[in-house]
């Protein structure tokens, strides 16, 4: 009997939003809205998105010992996820300053902090979270040898899911272990670091033969696609009117880790996460978007 569905490891960021009329040249100053502080992050959101729909969930992260940090580990509790794994020291809590202009372009300059702190020997201390945990999964932006300590530190018998996000070439040691790697286009270019066919399903041919056990392809408003030794099947997304799609991928990851994690097939898991996926762009922001189990089965 596993304690938590799932575990996530990964980063927790403030997000520093600033509303521009126009983002600055170099050298130059410009005035914008007041600042608006969001709590965010890859694996902060995809741990905020897992709990609200009802799975038991763990965050391991490093936040600092400071505003943003108290704010993260907030948001997290509201929103039931046990933050017994959260560390907190080391660096400040990882920013992302961002500057939109009314088009909704936007630039971004991220400092890693706490999260570029978090070390292959936290995983190794956080071990009676791995044994306690159904599904562990992971990101990028934590130092790649922690995500390597990751996979080495599984319990027998539970699921790693990851979502290479940024993108970065993986050891084979990562990419073998991941049941599903979840991956958009730009992340599969990378990952695979050749060219690639047109199609999804030759991104997902390609990247399979790299050694993951199952893949899974983001499409956007097309939905998705699932990929293993099995075949490949497409899943449709639900048709709904996209508000801010920001987080829609870390909702639909959080939501397929939980249901591969209860014996979904991939194309059930698939087809929920995309209801979720779904459910989060009719709202603006990230963890403020994402649904509750109810929101996301009315869709
Ligand atoms: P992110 O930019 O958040 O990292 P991503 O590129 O990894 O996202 P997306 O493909 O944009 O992921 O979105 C994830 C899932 O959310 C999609 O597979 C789809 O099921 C759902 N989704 C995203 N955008 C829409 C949309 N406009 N309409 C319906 N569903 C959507």
């Amino acid at each position: 009997m596993y304690d938590y569905d799932l575990l996530v490891v990964g980063s927790a960021n403030a997000d520093l939003v600033i509303g521009v009329e126009r983002r600055p040249a170099a050298g130059e100053t410009v005035l914008g809205s007041d600042l608006a502080v969001h709590p965010g992050g890859k694996g902060a959101n995809q741990a905020v998105a897992a709990a609200r729909l009802g799975a038991r969930t763990a965050l391991l992260a490093r936040v600092g010992d400071d505003a943003h940090g108290r704010l993260l580990l907030d948001s997290q509790r509201e929103a039931g996820v046990d933050t017994e794994g959260v560390l907190v020291g080391g660096a400040p809590t990882g920013v992302a300053l961002i500057t939109v202009d009314p088009s909704g372009d936007n630039s971004i300059v991220v400092s890693p902090g706490a999260n570029g702190r978090l070390t292959p020997e936290d995983v190794r201390a956080a071990g009676s979270l791995f044994q306690a945990s159904r599904v562990v999964s992971a990101q990028l932006e934590i130092p790649l040898e922690t995500v390597v300590e990751v996979v080495r530190g599984l319990a027998p018998g539970s699921r790693f899911v990851l979502n290479p996000s940024p993108p970065r070439p993986l050891p084979t040691e990562v990419l073998a272990a991941c049941d599903p790697l979840i991956v958009n286009e730009h992340e599969a270019r990378v990952i695979a670091g050749t060219a690639l066919g047109d199609s999804p399903e030759d991104w997902a041919t390609a990247l399979l033969a790299l050694g993951p056990r199952s893949v899974v392809v983001t499409l956007g408003a097309e939905g998705a696609l699932v990929a293993s030794a099995e075949g490949i099947a497409r899943v449709p997304s639900v048709k709904v009117e996209a508000v801010d799609t920001t987080g829609a991928g870390d909702a639909f990851t959080a939501a397929l880790a939980w249901r591969l994690g209860r014996g979904e097939s991939p194309e059930e898991a698939a087809g929920y996460a995309a209801r979720v996926g779904a459910a989060a762009v009719t709202r603006p922001g990230a963890q403020e978007s994402f649904p509750t189990a109810e929101e996301a089965e009315a869709l």
